[in-house]
């Protein structure tokens, strides 16, 4: 009986508890029940002290996984919580559901500020209120066999953009406690006092079920008077006006990409080192290299993503994105981003949609009178004043991907049920990497439509 397999799940039991549950295993021979029936939430406490905290072996705290609801904080901190890439969130969709001018955040401004950022908010909402009758108007006119819902959904997708990224919204979080305790540092650390707060709420919610793994928490000095170092230099070393460029860059890309992937392929399946790989690889025929590439994803299915070994080649790309689609693309937690401050000053899109229905004038009324606000606010509270922007404005993201992941992206990204505005980035994005690797690039599903 004692070898029979068995599997079974320990999700009835506290996080802390399961962690340590697991963590036991490698030095008991008690099976996991067992090992779990003799600890208690205090044993665990205890373990965790003396283990996780006191030794550092931190990877024990990811067996204590918690799923936190995150409600009324601003779109601009859902941003600042994701980038916490290793978790997952699900947050309420700006196609499927109206927000108004009865839910944003407002940070603390001098009393003269405050009223001239509160009403700049409520003009741009009431707008975005006014506009969806109309729009919708339009909608119907032009799509006469959609459907009600697609009808809603083209009208949101049209005029989300309007939103600013002070407007409240929801998100659930799914992360473990070791992921977690970086999170909440990294929001205690950040310079916007909405994400300080939230991280002390995270923690107040995580200490109810994860009472030594995230209790050791607090403002990183590192973090925070590093940042605001570069900051400075990058003011002295750097030109500050901004230049405009075409809205996707491939910035860097390996040349040798397909050498790097089969060079790849040929080392799993084989027991040589590398470099005597590498060397045959280089002796192979451009036909030969292509066959074998050809091979290693003829056979994909529609869900199926290529082989792990296609991760071995990079593209960087300078992508500038409105807001509203650097909120989509960032959610792709597999590319390393590094994302820039909002501000105004690369300017606005504006949905083809509501030019065609002709409420273009007030669309831009609106984003003229956040940027006149912002640069007004901006000059005692120039973080503060990212709140005022809607989402239309545009923004920079530098984003490193495998090809791998590429594959996804593009895929995903491209398709017609997306959005207008990542679905040309997903589509520039295919036509500058098939300007340097065409072979590879042909056999990314990709809709250029
Ligand atoms: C049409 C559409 C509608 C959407 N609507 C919403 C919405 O209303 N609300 C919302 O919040 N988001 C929405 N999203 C975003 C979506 O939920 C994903 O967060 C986003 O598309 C990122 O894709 P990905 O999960 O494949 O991630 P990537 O980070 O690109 O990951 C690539 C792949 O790696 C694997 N992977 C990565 N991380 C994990 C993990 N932690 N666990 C398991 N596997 C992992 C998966 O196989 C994944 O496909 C929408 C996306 C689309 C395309």
């Amino acid at each position: 009986m004692q070898n029979k397999r068995r599997i079974y799940t320990l999700n009835s039991l506290p996080p802390e508890v399961t962690a340590v549950t697991f963590a036991k295993c490698s030095r008991s021979s008690e099976t996991f029940d067992k090992i779990a029936e003799e600890l208690n939430e205090d044993k665990s406490r205890k373990f965790h002290e003396k283990w996780v905290v006191g030794y550092g072996h931190s990877s024990v705290a990811e067996h204590a996984v918690l799923s936190i609801a995150i409600e009324n904080v601003s779109i601009l901190a859902t941003k600042v919580l994701e980038d916490n890439r290793l978790a997952s969130y699900t947050e309420k969709s700006t196609r499927y559901q109206q927000f108004d001018k009865s839910r944003y955040f407002k940070p603390r401004l001098n009393e003269q500020l405050n009223k001239l950022y509160q009403e700049t908010i409520n003009l741009i909402l009431d707008k975005y209120t006014e506009l969806i009758p109309k729009m919708a108007e339009f909608i119907k006119k032009k799509y006469q066999s959609h459907t009600e819902i697609e009808i809603k959904n083209k009208v949101f997708d049209n005029l989300r953009n309007m939103l600013p990224v002070s407007v409240l919204t929801n998100l659930g979080m799914t992360i473990n406690a070791r992921n977690l305790e970086y999170a909440i540092v990294k929001l205690m650390t950040h310079t916007l006092k909405e994400m300080q707060e939230i991280g002390e709420e995270i923690k107040e919610a995580a200490l109810k079920i994860t009472p030594t793994l995230v209790k050791y928490t607090e403002y990183n000095k590192y973090l925070g008077e590093t940042a605001k170092e570069l900051e400075e230099e990058t003011k002295k070393i750097l030109d500050q006006v901004p230049e405009s460029t075409k809205n996707v860059s491939l910035v860097e890309y390996d040349k040798d990409a397909e050498d790097k992937i089969i060079n790849a392929l040929l080392y799993r399946f084989s027991n040589l080192p590398y470099e005597k790989v590498k060397a045959k690889v280089k002796s192979m025929s451009e036909q030969e290299k292509e066959d074998l590439i050809k091979k290693s994803l003829e056979k994909r299915g529609k869900f199926d993503a290529p082989l792990r070994e296609f991760e071995h080649t990079y593209c960087t790309f300078d992508i500038l994105v409105d807001y509203g689609a650097f909120r989509d693309i960032q959610r792709h937690r597999i590319m390393t981003q590094t994302n820039q401050e909002f501000t105004p000053i690369y300017g606005f899109d504006i949905p083809k949609e509501v030019e065609e229905a002709g409420l273009d004038r007030d669309y831009i009324e609106c984003m003229k009178t956040a940027k006149n606000a912002y640069r007004i606010i901006s000059e005692t509270f120039p973080k503060e004043a990212q709140y005022l922007l809607p989402m239309a404005f545009k923004k920079r993201v530098l984003i490193k991907a495998n090809l791998r992941e590429l594959f996804h992206f593009i895929k995903l990204r491209s398709s017609k049920h997306g959005h207008e505005s990542y679905r040309k980035i997903a589509q520039d994005m295919y036509k500058e990497l098939a300007n340097v690797h065409s072979f590879l690039a042909g056999f990314i599903k990709v809709d250029l439509d």
